[in-house]
Order: structure tokens, then sequence, then C-alpha cells
């Protein structure tokens, strides 16, 4: 095993390096790349969480959760609150873009998206705010979902588009003029954590270990839809962290019960067959040599001219104000 499954505490030589990883909802940063950041935020690399949407329009998924918020607004603070113990746990900080969720439309056919959600913002004005930041904490690398969206969420899409587009455009003093210094993230993942590969071989591993396991029913039907995989380019090995993921899956506690899905596998067999999170890597603007095994393979803070610069920006003062010790 290599040090990187040594968790937390395990010393701050990454530091200089920045890590952007765009969600759609409170929760998703703890379903997807969760131990990634954990691990990076551990080692010194400087991770913010970027949340497009509030979770407004989320239902209590956690059949154990009681006493569940009556409107919109107490949903809303409910998973304020959830999504700062979630950063805490994974000892990264976190911001919110500020739209709200457009809801899973559901029935046939659909409904249409209520008016105002972030599904509906034109990419322009849904792009501005995460140009914003990218230009003041001028991430080396970013995260998101790829253009699928990873499952068909109308505001897992959007996360898509927008930090794709923010990707694309902050480096460009041409593109969004007068909002702030133009800067180029250097590489753009995508998050691939469900994929068949992972399913296939967690279920076969319970199965062996004569365990029931729940992944059966989701294979199936996955490989029944011919839903195509995506390129995997990178492995991060992340299993020392595995148990800050799941302190902050645990924290959104409308959302995920402690005796479901995300932790129907136990967790020494998870670590022994798969202690990695999964990324594709899309964009990049430094030579790469595929597979990795780091995000930040060929990245070289050294080289950024600004990176001693201050960066005590009001996008910044908004992330420390969400922002949370990092416990190593
Ligand atoms: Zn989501």
């Amino acid at each position: 095993m290599s040090g990187a499954t040594t968790g937390p505490g395990a010393g701050a030589h990454r530091s200089g390096l920045r890590l952007m990883a765009v969600h759609a909802h409170p929760d998703d940063e703890s379903s997807k790349g969760a131990a990634t950041t954990a691990r990076y935020a551990a080692e010194g690399v400087d991770v913010l969480v970027v949340t497009c949407t509030g979770g407004e329009r989320g239902s209590i998924l956690n059949p154990r959760y009681t006493d569940p918020p009556s409107t919109p607004e107490e949903m809303a603070a409910v998973r304020r609150d959830e999504m700062a113990a979630a950063a805490a746990a994974l000892g990264v900080r976190q911001h919110w873009l500020g739209f709200v969720d457009s809801g899973l439309p559901e029935g046939d056919p659909l409904p249409p998206l209520p008016e105002g959600c972030f599904a509906l913002v034109p990419l322009e004005d849904a792009a501005a705010p995460l140009v914003d930041l990218v230009r003041s904490f001028r991430p080396h690398v970013m995260t998101t979902y790829d253009p699928t969206g990873g499952y068909p969420h109308p505001d897992h899409i959007m996360c898509h588009r927008v930090a794709f587009e923010a990707f694309h455009a902050a480096g460009d003093p041409e593109r969004y003029r007068d909002r702030g210094e133009p800067w180029q993230p250097l590489k753009l993942y995508y998050n691939h954590d469900f994929s068949l590969t992972r399913l296939r071989t967690v279920h076969e591993a319970m199965q062996a270990a004569g365990l029931e396991s729940p992944f059966g029913d989701w294979i199936s039907s996955r490989a029944m839809r011919e839903v195509p995989e995506r390129p995997v380019t990178t492995r991060i090995e992340c299993s020392g962290w595995f148990p800050a993921r799941d302190a902050a899956l645990v924290a959104h506690a409308t959302q995920i019960d402690p005796e479901g899905f995300f932790f129907a596998t136990p967790r020494d067999l998870e670590a022994e067959v798969w202690p990695v999170e999964e990324y594709e890597l899309a964009a990049s603007h430094v030579p790469v040599s595929t597979p990795e095994d780091d995000l930040f393979a060929g990245v070289h803070p050294e080289d950024d001219p600004v990176a001693d610069a201050d960066t005590d920006t009001d996008a910044d003062a908004d992330a420390d104000r969400a922002a949370t010790e990092v416990d190593a």
C-alpha cells in the first residue's frame, strides 16, 4: 500500500495547489469524489467544493429521518447545516453558487421545470458566478460531471455545462469581461464513481464473501439499458479517507440512510477490492500521460506566476464563512 492510504494527518506537502470540485446539490460532494477531496485537503491542497444549488427541492430520502422540515425555506436551512458538517468531515472549504434546485421531474409526460430553477437559467448567466469564483480562487484542477450529468437530473447536466463553460472561459480576457483577472485552470476531470466495473467488482466480492449484495438489480438494469461506459483515465487511491467520506455522507441526514445503499458494502472489503475513486480527464493544458494516479500529475505550482499573490477576495471570504478547520 502506498502512503496515499495513510489517512488524515498525511502531511501538507502539496501546499500551493488548488482543487475546485463543482457539484449540483449538497450531498453530491459526499457521494462523488469525496475521499479524493479529503485526501488532497489532508495533503495540504486548498480544496474548494462549489455547490450550484441549495437542494431546496430534495425530498427526505432517509426513512430513519425524523421531524422533516415543512417548507422549502426550512429544508434549505437544514441542508446548509448538513453541508457545513459534511465539509468539516472532509476537511474542505465550500461555497454556494446560489441557484435554486430544479427538482427531479417525474411522470409521463415529464412536467415542465419550475420557473427560475437552475436548469432554466441561460448558460452565460449561470456560469458567470462560477467564472468569478475560478478567477478569484484560481484552481489548478477542476472536477465536475460528464455531459450526461452522471445521471439524468437536470441540475447535474446543468452543473456539467456551467463547469465546462467556466473552465474554458475563465482564462479568456475576451469572455466575461470586467469580472476579475482571467485564470486558466490546467486540468478538467469528470467524476466516475458508479462505473459498471466498480459495481461488478464489489458485487462479486460480496457474493464471494457469502454476503447479500444490493447491487445485482442495478447491474442488470444498467447492462440492459446499455448505458455507454465513459473512459476512466485516472484512479485516485484514497481508501484511507473512506471514513471521512462516510462521516460526510452521514452528515447529510435528510438524504442518506446510514443503514442504506451507501453503507451496504463492508468497509474492510471495500478498501480491499476498490480502494480508489475514478475520473475521466476531459481537458488538459499540461502534458499528460494516462492512466494517471494523481489529479495534479503534470501540474507544477512553482511555475504559477501568481501563486504567492494575495488571494483574499470576496469569494474567498464567502468560502471562509462556510469553511471548516482541517482536522490534520
Ligand atoms: Zn445531486
